[in-house]
């Protein structure tokens, strides 16, 4: 269970790979327990599984993971760093090693409205981190990149040096934020090659299945929305069942594009739902075994 992530997204193949989130309050852990077993039913590559904005309950992505990897999936856990001290960091690290769990996305995290930079006992960049676990020794670590450019960078080009930075420090591969459009997803990837970015990237592709989730999600990610997506917002948002059916058929065709141009590493954001992951499974079946 061990395996190593980078070394599976190397290795030839498509992977395809889930994202989940832990509840809110623990109580709830078991309904999402129960949402990973249906999704690593559907046999993806790896489950990831999100770490609580603030970082106040690592116990819950420790959990989650910990069910992940009885299904015989690899989970990855991630761990966000800017709201916590680095010792505390270190014993999460601890705990996560000794359950087993040895792949890690390494995150900033997001800085609490209102306040700064935390002091010098706290990590400031996911690079920082990186590095931490890469001396402390055990652990596969991958981090996030951002096609569109992180939405506190100056600019492209300087968010593309700060990864480059992750890239030096240790991560072996990274997960890319959710886009709807794969040309930009094309021309980051010309873009971080130029820089010397080698790692294996994967595609983050989230079904966007409800007309609600829309601002939120763009506000959120910063990703932008191509006019073919708008149109099809705009049509089918008003009727649930219509929005459903035509979200998956964009991540599906999304998906299908990128396999079609050699981006064989992909993520789907689950939400939580295996319905609409096992659509996009039955709806890839022969593309995937095609080129396993
Ligand atoms: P960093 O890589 O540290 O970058 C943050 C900003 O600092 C960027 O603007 C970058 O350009 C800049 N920068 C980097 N290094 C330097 C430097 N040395 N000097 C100056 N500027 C620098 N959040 C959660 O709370 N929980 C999760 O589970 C979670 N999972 C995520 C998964 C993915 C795939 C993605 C894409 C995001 C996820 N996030 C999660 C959100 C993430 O925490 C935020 O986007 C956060 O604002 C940045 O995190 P990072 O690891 O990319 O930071």
């Amino acid at each position: 269970m061990n395996q190593s992530i980078a070394q599976m997204l190397k290795s030839p193949g498509v992977h395809l790979s889930c994202e989940i989130f832990p509840p809110k309050e623990f109580g709830r852990i078991e309904e999402v327990k129960e949402v990973a077993g249906e999704i690593a039913a559907l046999r993806p590559a790896y489950i990831s599984v999100t770490y609580g904005a603030g970082g106040t309950t690592p116990h819950f992505t420790r959990e989650l993971s910990k069910s992940v990897q009885t299904q015989g999936i690899p989970a990855l856990s991630h761990l966000t760093c800017i709201n916590d001290t680095r010792s505390r960091i270190s014993g999460v690290l601890e705990d996560l090693r000794e359950e087993g769990i040895t792949n890690v996305l390494a995150l900033r995290g997001d800085i609490p409205p209102g306040t700064g930079f935390p002091g010098e006992d706290h990590f400031h960049y996911a690079s920082e981190l990186t590095q931490a676990i890469r001396e402390r020794g055990g652990f596969c670590i991958g981090g996030a990149c951002y096609p569109e450019g992180h939405p506190q960078a100056p600019s492209r080009d300087a968010d593309l040096d700060g990864l480059r930075r992750k890239v030096d420090a240790g991560a072996e591969f990274l997960t890319t934020q959710m886009f709807f459009d794969n040309a930009i997803l094309y021309q980051f990837l010309y873009r971080a090659l130029q820089k010397g970015i080698d790692v294996p990237v994967t595609a983050g592709i989230m079904p966007v299945v409800n007309a609600k989730q829309i601002k939120r999600i763009t506000a959120l990610s910063g990703a932008s929305l191509p006019p073919r997506f708008a149109a099809i917002v705009d049509r089918f948002g008003g009727n649930p069942d219509c929005m459903r059916e035509a979200g998956i058929a964009y991540a599906t065709e999304q998906i299908i594009d990128l396999i079609a141009n050699g981006v064989h590493n992909i993520h789907l954001y689950t939400m939580n739902k295996p319905q609409i992951a096992r659509a996009i499974f039955g709806n890839l079946g022969s593309i995937l075994g095609s080129l396993a």
